[in-house]
């Protein structure tokens, strides 16, 4: 489908041809259909842990449970679990449209990749240690040009993402090395559960889970990758996955190491 405007090219007032600009439209088409595609997905996220809350509030709003107040406390650990889940995904969708938008600037500067992998790290500390899950480190002295914040967002969704498909008294390994185009790669390897040769590109895109049952399971939403791949991409990188099912997977992304690295 194309659109055109047609400007009548003129000498001396008088009509001597025509310039017609086309413009392809598929590009917009293509935008808004994922638009209303994203528009019924999250809808559709929304409902279920919305029917549940209203279900268990329901029960207690009904007075049916007065006398079993170990039930009624049943109902509403529910009803909160579910308020949870509701808070996490308003507030992934609203930060995935606001670094998709552009309206999440970049404040990039020399940052050191080593000391982002240990204070990602730290912040999941109290879960590793639950799971019985420890890291190890190999990033030292790489340096790149990016923005802490979103680097640090970026590692800690990569390492709640490994610790959750990981076995006990398992490993997370992270990892930092300078690329021969000057690009700075950085991997984060479990020895989780893996991931199928299908799924490998398509858990990047919103609200993909290898299986549907990982986000109650888990507690995720289904948006944390695209949220990754949105970050990496605005500072000129990419991002992907390799994996050996039942061994565990590697997530690598690339940064620009300096300034000029990000023009491409
Ligand atoms: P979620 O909130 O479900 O974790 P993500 O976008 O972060 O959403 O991940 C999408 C899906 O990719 C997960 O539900 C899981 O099925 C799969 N996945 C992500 N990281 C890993 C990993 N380290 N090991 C195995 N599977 C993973």
């Amino acid at each position: 489908p194309v659109d055109y405007v047609a400007t009548p090219l003129l000498d001396e007032g008088e009509a001597v041809g025509v310039v017609v600009a086309f413009t392809d439209t598929t590009a917009r088409r293509e935008l808004d259909q994922m638009k209303d595609e994203f528009v019924s997905t999250v809808s559709h996220e929304l409902r279920t842990p919305l029917t549940s809350l209203r279900a268990a509030l329901g029960m207690v709003a009904s007075g049916v449970l007065t006398s079993r107040p170990e039930k009624a406390q049943q109902m509403l650990d529910i009803a909160v679990g579910n308020t949870d889940r509701l808070i996490n995904l308003v507030n992934d969708i609203l930060e995935l449209e606001r670094i998709g938008s552009g309206k999440a600037e970049l404040h990039q500067s020399n940052v050191s990749v080593g000391d982002l992998c240990h204070r990602a790290a730290e912040l999941q500390q109290t879960s590793a240690a639950k799971a019985g899950i420890g890291f190890r480190f190999q990033a030292e002295n790489v340096f790149a040009w990016a923005d802490p914040d979103r680097i640090l967002q970026l590692l800690t969704n990569l390492i709640s993402n490994a610790i959750k498909f990981s076995p006990a008294e398992s490993e997370i390994f992270l990892a930092a090395t300078y690329e021969a185009d000057g690009e700075v790669c950085v991997a984060v390897h479990d020895q989780g559960r893996g991931i199928p040769a299908d799924k490998l590109d398509l858990i990047f895109e919103r609200f993909q889970q290898v299986d549907a049952s990982d986000s109650r399971a888990k507690g995720g939403t289904g948006l944390g990758l695209a949220i990754c791949k949105s970050i990496v991409q605005q500072h000129g990188g990419e991002i992907w996955v390799e994996s050996e099912l039942g061994r565990g997977s590697t997530f690598y992304f690339t940064l620009p190491s300096r300034p000029s690295s990000n023009l491409r």
